[in-house]
């Protein structure tokens, strides 16, 4: 489309422009695509984007998003919620609940460590998984937690992460492990295939003693 295309047009082709990975001509592309589309799937698309940024909430216990203060993980009486996947985003717990590899609960960081950007453990969730490890009273059904898997991603930013929650955790009963190194150094957890997933899961080691 050229710039003299109707404002409202431009307008709609410069948001979709702002997604990840649209450029213009895509953004193009879909701007066409909704015009032609059928009143309901094009309004049904603007209400889903409605919906996701204005009827969910943070989760109390672990920061995933639900649609009551409690999300649909944690309100759910099979999961074991002595066992807490930590993980550095939301996308990260998604990932693991569609391959199915967590039957525990979540606690969701917002993030890593990021010392030279100044992201320190206080701009992240950690107190409320430090609480949650203290005080059983935190948890669902009131469970004491006896293991804290670090899922995060296996870069400097995350393994920094790793070993202050370690180090924080330390002074509870509580069995504190990680992902296996299977996964490629530098990348992130988005990357890695479901088998490679699920292997760093089953072999996770523990961290206590492993030298850095
Ligand atoms: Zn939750």
């Amino acid at each position: 489309m050229s710039a003299g295309g109707p404002p409202t047009l431009e307008a709609l082709v410069d948001r979709l422009g702002q997604l990840p990975g649209i450029g213009r001509r895509s953004a193009e592309r879909l701007a066409f695509w909704l015009l032609r589309a059928s009143s309901d799937d094009a309004l049904g698309l603007a209400e889903a984007i409605r919906a996701v940024k204005e009827d969910l909430v943070s989760c109390r216990v672990c920061g995933h998003l639900g649609e009551s203060d409690l999300c649909a993980i944690c309100s759910d009486p099979r999961r074991d919620a002595g066992v807490i996947l930590v993980v550095e985003e939301i996308k990260d717990l998604v990932r693991f609940e569609s391959a199915g590899l967590h039957q525990g609960v979540y606690h969701v960081l917002g993030g890593a460590m990021d010392p030279l950007s100044g992201v320190g453990p206080e701009h992240l969730g950690v107190d409320g998984l430090i609480r949650r490890c203290r005080d059983a009273a935190c948890n669902l059904r009131e469970e004491p937690v006896r293991e804290v898997v670090l899922g995060l991603n296996p870069t400097l930013d995350g393994d920094t992460t790793a070993l202050h929650l370690a180090n924080q955790i330390e002074p509870f009963d509580i069995r504190v492990t990680r992902l296996a190194r299977g996964l490629p150094s530098g990348g992130t957890l988005e990357q890695a295939s479901v088998s490679v997933l699920a292997d760093a899961m089953d072999d996770r080691r523990p961290l206590g003693g492993e030298t850095p």
